[in-house]
């Protein structure tokens, strides 16, 4: 290759080659499938190895974003300069800790952690079965549906600062509201977690998962490329309710439109670029806003 950066110059030549990436398009790695090339991609198998990366970083002082499943992520256009540190399928692992406790890596998905404590007959994941995020995503997020939310089942949180020490918070300590914790000031990265769940039989979580399952199908554009909610839940009202009420199901900018079928989400047509999305969600909020004098604000991460 020719014109490597001395960022990619730098993980190509003191990383294993497996786990480096170079020029690595974004749209291959966020469910909207939208964005450009990220300078150097990095895939850590540990937490040993993400710590490696993150003190290199920070003596290289290059940007880093932390990805998960890009479930929440949009990606620009113009390419990503600096790292991205891929975490879904990398740091993965699940363990039953006790009678009613699980810990779960942050690679996985929310589904498969939610499958694992099904599984063991542990009830309180029910509603993340669908949430197609990983787990380290999840808690970011304090993510959530159909009335149940990361928040009501953490117990504890093993974190890395970005200078790549570890350390445990608590609940309490992640300052958990709506669709946020604490971590979106710090920094800090989610390793794994410990939720705390109650003993059901398997077969009734199992039946729960699918009727949920079922309502999402029913509801939701699955077949094509949208990061979930685009807007988060307004004071006094639900983004979908109002957007549907403004008439802007089917609202399209360029290859962006609001769904027909789920007035909350924003999905991809085909070839939608970063800057359709943004100025989707921009003229969206500002149309809801004249009618209702009430302000969306997005729930999609915007990189
Ligand atoms: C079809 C569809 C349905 C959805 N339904 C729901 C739903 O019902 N409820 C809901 O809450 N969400 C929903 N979402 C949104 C999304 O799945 C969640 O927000 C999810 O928690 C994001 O996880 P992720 O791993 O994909 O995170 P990403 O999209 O990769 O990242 C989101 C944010 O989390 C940060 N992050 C990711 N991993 C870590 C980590 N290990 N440590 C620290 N920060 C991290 C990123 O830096 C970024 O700021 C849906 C999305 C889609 C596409």
């Amino acid at each position: 290759m020719t014109n490597i950066s001395a960022l990619q110059q730098y993980f190509v030549d003191n990383f294993p080659k497996e786990i480096v990436k170079i020029q690595e398009p974004m749209s291959k790695h966020t469910s909207f499938r939208i964005g450009a090339e990220a300078e150097v991609m990095v895939f850590p198998q540990n937490a040993a190895t993400l710590s490696e990366i993150l003190k290199q970083s920070a003596i290289l002082d290059c940007k880093v974003h932390i990805l998960g499943a890009g479930t929440n992520v949009l990606a620009p256009d113009e390419g990503l300069p600096g790292l991205v540190i891929c975490l879904k399928d990398c740091l993965v692992g699940k363990r039953h800790l006790d009678d009613t406790r699980i810990e779960v890596m942050a690679g996985e998905t929310m589904t498969k952690a939610a499958v694992y404590a099904a599984g063991l007959g542990l009830s309180g994941m029910e509603f993340a079965h669908g949430i197609p995020g990983t787990v380290g995503g999840g808690v970011f997020m304090n993510a959530g549906a159909y009335g149940g939310e990361v928040c009501q089942i953490l117990e504890c949180v093993d974190v890395m600062d970005r200078k790549g020490n570890l350390r445990t918070m608590t609940a309490d300590e992640m300052q958990f509201s709506y669709r946020r914790s604490v971590l979106e000031d710090t920094g800090d990265i989610v390793i794994s977690a410990v939720f705390k769940l109650a003993k059901k039989d398997s077969e009734e979580i199992r039946a729960t998962m699918k009727e949920l399952m079922a309502k999402r199908s029913a509801s939701q554009p699955l077949d094509l490329p949208s990061a979930g909610s685009a807007f988060k839940r307004p004071v006094g009202g639900y983004a979908a309710a109002l957007i549907d009420q403004a008439g802007l199901k089917g609202f399209q900018i360029g290859g962006a439109a609001i769904s027909t079928k789920h007035a909350g989400f924003a999905v991809n047509l085909g070839g939608a670029t970063a800057g359709d999305v943004r100025n989707l969600l921009s003229a969206v909020s500002d149309r809801v806003y004249e009618k209702f004098a009430i302000r969306l604000e997005p729930e999609v991460r915007i990189w």
